[in-house]
């Protein structure tokens, strides 16, 4: 029997359903700001994404698949969307070409990473791209198209957001950071003594307690922009303000990749465990240039689909939920319940235990059956009239009174 690869995961029957139901409802969306469809290959050259995300991130550090092919050519599977994108706006000469051009797409990323909650080998992103575009209402958009998508699906997230400044304020940030983080190295991470050589700003955001400690006086991003990102910063708060978009300032949002500058920003849910990120992105106005093509600003974001899809199971769960479940603890009771059952069904689906079972184990079938309403008959409820009464969507519980119980549940 071969089984799927580690960390590789099928799309089947409800799971195919909650993948294109994401894919429609964010093209619906993405599809009146302009932007239109894209498919770029899967596998490219190793040196595309080395150069691209950075040889100091976490992907290109640890978690490429990346092999030699029967060629000879140091190929890698795609770990994100946006080198790939780029690489195809560039070779086709769009970049020379000039205008604005917006692009969405699908599919398949890979890292070799540890699989757990939320974290695949093989996962899917649905990602946009806008070349061309230096506006920061472009910033703006990108964010609130990403924001109508998560309201449509139901999706509750917190929006953080940061500057990462640009090719002026970052470098002279990035010094006094390091002044101030070589002071106290003997305290750091591994990872981050070596951050400290090849992108120090990655030190920001380690998940490390005593970096982040070292970290807590540290000078901020935020306070040390140039005239330009800070008018940029404030003009995307302002628009996000007058669209009703809730955000946090985070100075420690710097993001698992190189290539940014100015707008960073990721939704994050607290329904998913500790992988709570569910979409990020922000402006790399440098990119194209730095892979061979001409300068263009660029913003964009990628989601990930499997953390969406996961809420969403969360969700169905709750919200399927249907029906009573009727039961007694004594036998004989259950002449009684089967006159309420019956009296029930005339305008609810419900289900009658015959059988006289302590109140957890009865508990534990409705709920594994998804029932909503669990009505239960003791001795003690029985000689008041009364019925004990659960909802297993809100946990509301309460005894009430037979006599009312249809206008009570
Ligand atoms: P994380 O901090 O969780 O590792 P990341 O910064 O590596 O996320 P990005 O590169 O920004 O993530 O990718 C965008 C989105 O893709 C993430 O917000 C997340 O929803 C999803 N994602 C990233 N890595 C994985 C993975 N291994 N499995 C499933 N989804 C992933
Ligand atoms: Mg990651």
């Amino acid at each position: 029997m071969i089984n799927a690869l580690r960390g590789m995961k099928d799309l089947l029957e409800n799971d195919g359903k909650l993948y294109k139901f994401i894919i429609d409802t964010c093209e619906k969306v993405v599809k009146n700001y302009g932007y239109e469809f894209c498919e770029v290959p899967k596998l490219e050259e190793t040196a595309l994404f080395k150069r691209s995300v950075g040889q100091s991130s976490d992907i290109v550090g640890k978690e490429m698949y990346q092999f030699i092919d029967k060629g000879g050519n140091d190929v890698c599977l795609r770990p994100e969307g946006t080198a790939g994108v780029v690489r195809a706006f560039i070779e086709n000469k769009f970049d020379r070409a000039g205008g604005v051009r917006r692009y969405f797409y699908h599919g398949s990323m890979f890292r070799y990473e540890r699989p757990q909650r939320g974290r695949l080998r093989e996962f899917h992103q649905f990602g946009v791209e806008c070349f061309g575009e230096a506006s920061v209402y472009e910033d703006a958009s990108v964010i609130l198209m990403l924001n109508e998508i998560l309201n449509t699906l139901g999706i509750k997230t917190t929006l953080k957001i940061n500057s990462l400044g640009d090719t002026q304020c970052m470098p002279i940030y990035k010094d006094k950071l390091i002044k101030f983080v070589q002071n106290n190295t003997e305290n750091l991470c591994q990872d981050c003594l070596r951050r400290l050589q090849t992108n120090p700003i990655r030190i920001l955001d380690c998940k490390n307690e005593n970096c982040q400690n070292i970290l807590q006086n540290a000078p901020l991003i935020t306070d040390n922009l140039n005239q330009i990102c800070n008018d940029d910063f404030n003009k995307l708060q302002e628009i996000l303000k007058a669209n009703q978009v809730d955000f946090q300032i985070d100075p420690k949002l710097v993001r698992g990749l190189d290539y940014y500058c100015k707008t960073a920003f990721e939704f994050v849910s607290n329904d998913i465990g500790s992988q709570s990120a569910v979409a990020g992105g922000g402006r790399y106005d440098k990119l194209c240039e730095y892979l061979g093509g001409k300068s263009t600003p660029a913003v964009g974001w990628a989601m990930g689909i499997e953390r969406i899809m996961e809420i969403l199971r969360q969700q169905q769960k709750e919200t399927k939920r249907q029906g009573i479940y009727i039961c007694a603890l004594n036998s004989n009771l259950i002449d009684e319940i089967y006159k309420i059952g019956k009296m029930l069904r005339k305008n609810y689906k419900t289900e009658i235990s015959y059988e006289a079972k302590s109140p957890n184990k009865h508990l534990n079938i409705a709920d594994k059956k998804g029932f909503e309403i669990f009505l239960c008959l003791g001795e003690d409820e029985f000689s008041q009239n009364q019925i004990w009464y659960k909802n297993l969507n809100n946990k509301d519980e309460k005894r009430i009174s037979i006599a009312n119980l249809e206008s009570e549940i």
